[in-house]
């Protein structure tokens, strides 16, 4: 390779270090008991002590090395000076080693926008959370703590929560990092905890094995924690052979990318430009497709509105199936931006 590394190239890079560091974080405060809960807009929309350390550490981080880049987090918090060790310097060598796609090898900071989210499964991180807190206090009942709760199965919500840094250029989603800090929970003291998975449109993705769901199987994913009636109709329209709810939108794209899911149909508002950019962005660099209920694609210039609100629908193939099922129930409760 010749010359610097192109500036999207060092973002990458940057970016999968820094949200290594957002697990790191994520991990420590589970491990801490001490959430710091706060309701958003209630009690499904939750907010964290690990989402608040895990963005002002992604968001110092890559304003550091890249000033000019517009920085879009989902949480609102007040802008004071940030503790130093929640700078992450690193970046991936790996990343800075690849070519970059002639077309974005010329971007200048000033044209990329960064969508973060620090923690995408709060509500589920929280649940975990109980689950953990619970099992200490059958483990040490004379601590006294509070009353069992019925959350003992509750730990493989862990695998729903994911950190994400999407990187969009031009209204599109063009790159992204997702870290997702629990994975290999199950496999106990001794095993790396966490993994990285990047992608970039005209690269590809790496940091995980790209499989298909199996023959002509629809299994569909969609959330465990923000159903409505639009959403349970437009599944059931879909004639699932199988329905996953799990938690978050990078863990549901990592369903598809992972074999386990074929279509994520999510027919409501509540997903977020924050939600879908990173996990889009990966999922288009292996040919899936995230798009509105209607098929139309969402833009994430820096002044596009946050809400995604005619839904998300994603798929590794076959999209146009997915879209010709959406009802017309569906089609009209959910306009496109
Ligand atoms: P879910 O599939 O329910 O885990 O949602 C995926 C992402 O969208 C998560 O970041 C949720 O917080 C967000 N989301 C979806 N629906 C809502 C909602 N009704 N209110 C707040 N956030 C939502
Ligand atoms: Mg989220
Ligand atoms: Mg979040």
């Amino acid at each position: 390779m010749s010359g610097s590394p192109a500036v999207v190239m060092r973002l990458v890079a940057s970016a999968y270090a820094v949200a290594e560091k957002a697990g790191t974080i994520v991990r420590k405060v589970l491990h801490s008991g001490e959430l710091g809960i706060v309701e958003k807009t209630g009690a499904n929309d939750l907010q964290t002590l690990a989402d608040r350390l895990a963005q002002q550490s992604i968001c110092a981080s890559l304003s550091k090395h890249f000033p000019k880049i517009t920085i879009i987090g989902e949480e609102d918090l007040p802008s004071e000076e940030i503790q130093e060790d929640l700078i992450e310097t690193g970046q991936s060598e790996e990343i800075l080693q690849r070519s970059c796609p002639p077309e974005y090898s010329q971007l200048k900071e000033e044209e990329i926008v960064v969508w973060v989210d620090p923690i995408d499964g709060t509500k589920e991180y929280t649940e975990a959370s109980r689950c953990l807190h619970f099992q200490a206090v059958a483990q040490a009942p004379h601590k006294g703590l509070d009353t069992p709760q019925p959350h003992s199965t509750a730990l493989w919500l862990l695998d729903n929560v994911t950190v994400l840094i999407g990187i969009a250029y031009g209204g599109r989603a063009i790159a992204g990092v997702i870290n997702q800090p629990f994975y290999n929970y199950k496999l106990g003291a001794g095993t790396q905890l966490g993994r990285t998975m990047w992608g970039m449109l005209g690269l590809g993705a790496f940091g995980f094995q790209l499989q298909e769901v199996p023959g002509d199987r629809r299994i569909v994913t969609t959330t465990r924690s923000h159903s409505n009636k639009l959403v349970t109709d437009c599944v059931d329209a879909m004639e699932p052979h199988e329905v996953v709810r799990v938690g978050g939108a990078g863990n549901k794209i990592i369903q598809l990318v992972e074999g386990k899911a074929s279509a994520y149909v999510f027919a409501s508002p509540g997903c977020k430009k924050w939600d879908t950019c990173a996990p889009e962005a990966i999922l288009h660099a292996v040919g899936g497709k995230l798009t509105d209920m209607h098929g139309n694609a969402y833009r994430y210039d820096a002044n596009v509105k946050h809400m995604n609100s005619a839904g998300v629908l994603a798929t590794l193939r076959n999209h146009e199936y997915y879209v010709s099922r959406v009802p017309q129930s569906v089609l009209q409760a959910l306009k496109s931006d």
